[in-house]
């Protein structure tokens, strides 16, 4: 199936040469006729991009644009302007609002393929589930999002998914609705229940025709595809993974780099209880870091061996994840104390969020997204997590972008 592009237009000239000129490239054209349907239409349905001409009725181009990227389900979609406005002021105010291009009317759809392409084939990340430990809905989770990790990376047509907690769920559902889960990749960081609990709920695995592969560390005495069987056991799910119809493969992960189309993949064991793996996934020329499920070494060791300079040692061992992060465009962190929490949870097997920052700043990302939010924390907890983040950056002197992982949000790694 193509790709949804929304055109926001009244001029009916407009709208025919877009429908008949886009559609041959494989396009499915929706139209909004101005721009109050336009917006509601990029907001509800599954649009892959949005076309818009600054002069609509209802809602100015600009007012619509500006909307769209306030809302994280729509920040990242790509946009394009499309106007008969020559005025370079014009033109500016667009591209600063977050309009991705800006195309002169009268034009060629030839040159809006084109566009649309380039703007299809940057890396975008989304977050199907930012929680550790356990799901946690509810009104006070509502706005980062209360689902187990569930990341994906998207490069042109081809994705990866990271991990397969809660979130899993409703990435199986909008796979499933925008014809896209013939052939899905999936690396699973560890097998602790929030990272595989999704996939006995993940659609496209129940379909006939589909290829799933899936790639992890081996456990500890059972084959990975065995302790994913495991947690669909009949006293514990009423289906069994070998009747799911896809064609499933499942890759345990010896230290060799893999390669998945356009992903080049290297990968670090993390300290973690039970065997957990950190990725470092490249594409593209841009490289993102995914280590979640760790914890210093350095706190541990001190007290394990006070008297055996441990902490000393144990910072050594904290530069194989300074190394996994090096010069990433993306680091997605496992943050999930703070400080407060980690005086009683030493040995538990996360990290507070002022060490996440550390390793960020000693690596030289550009972004660290915070990432496994306690379950105890709401979204006020969250918020106060960014921001001592954010003034620990700049207490470090350094120029790191720090987000939050929120559910259902994007990231283009620029
Ligand atoms: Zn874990």
């Amino acid at each position: 199936m193509g790709r949804k592009v929304l055109l926001i237009e009244d001029e009916p000239e407009i709208q025919l040469l877009v429908k008949v000129g886009l559609e041959p490239f494989g396009y499915t054209v929706v139209i909004a006729e101005d721009g109050d349907k336009g917006l509601a239409t990029a907001l509800a349905d599954d649009i892959d991009a949005v076309l818009i001409d600054l002069m609509v009725p209802r809602m100015h181009g600009y007012e619509v644009i500006q909307r769209l990227r306030a809302d994280s389900r729509t920040r990242s979609l790509p946009v394009i302007v499309i106007s008969a406005k020559t005025f370079a002021s014009d033109q500016r105010k667009a591209l600063d609002l977050g309009a991705d291009a800006f195309v002169q009317k009268p034009f060629e759809p030839q040159e809006v393929h084109e566009l649309l392409t380039s703007l299809f084939w940057r890396t975008r990340v989304t977050f199907w589930g930012v929680r550790g430990s356990i799901a946690a809905p509810g009104p006070e989770t509502v706005r980062y999002g209360g689902n187990t990790p569930c990341v994906t990376i998207e490069h042109g047509e081809h994705m990866l998914i990271l991990d397969a907690g809660t979130g899993l769920r409703r990435l199986g559902i909008d796979l499933a609705r925008r014809g896209l889960a013939h052939e899905m990749h999936m690396l699973i960081s560890h097998t602790h229940w929030d990272h595989i609990q999704g996939f006995p709920f993940f659609v496209p695995a129940y379909a006939a025709g589909n290829k799933l592969r899936i790639y992890g560390p081996r456990t500890i005495d059972k084959p990975l595809d065995r302790v994913l069987r495991g947690q669909m056991d009949p006293e514990y799910f009423p289906v069994a993974l070998g009747d799911m119809e896809a064609d499933i493969e499942v890759t345990e992960l010896r230290g060799d780099p893999i390669d998945i189309g356009p992903f080049h993949i290297t990968y670090a064991y993390m300290n973690h209880p039970g065997v957990t793996l950190g990725y470092r996934i490249e594409v593209g020329g841009r490289v993102i870091t995914y280590a979640t499920d760790t914890e210093p070494y350095r706190y541990l060791l001190k007290q394990q061996r006070p008297d055996q300079d441990g902490e000393e040692y144990g910072r050594k061992r904290d530069e194989h994840l300074v190394a996994l992060a090096q010069d990433a465009d993306l680091y997605i962190a496992d943050s999930q104390y703070a400080p407060k929490d980690y005086e009683t949870k030493l040995g538990w097997g996360h990290t507070c969020y002022l060490d996440a920052v550390d390793v960020g700043v000693d690596a030289g990302v550009k972004c660290l997204a915070l990432f496994s939010h306690d379950p105890m924390h709401d979204d006020a907890a969250i918020d106060d997590k960014l921001e001592q983040s954010q003034a620990r950056v700049q207490e470090r002197g350094a120029e790191v972008k720090v987000v939050a992982a929120t559910e259902g949000a994007h990231i283009i790694v620029e």
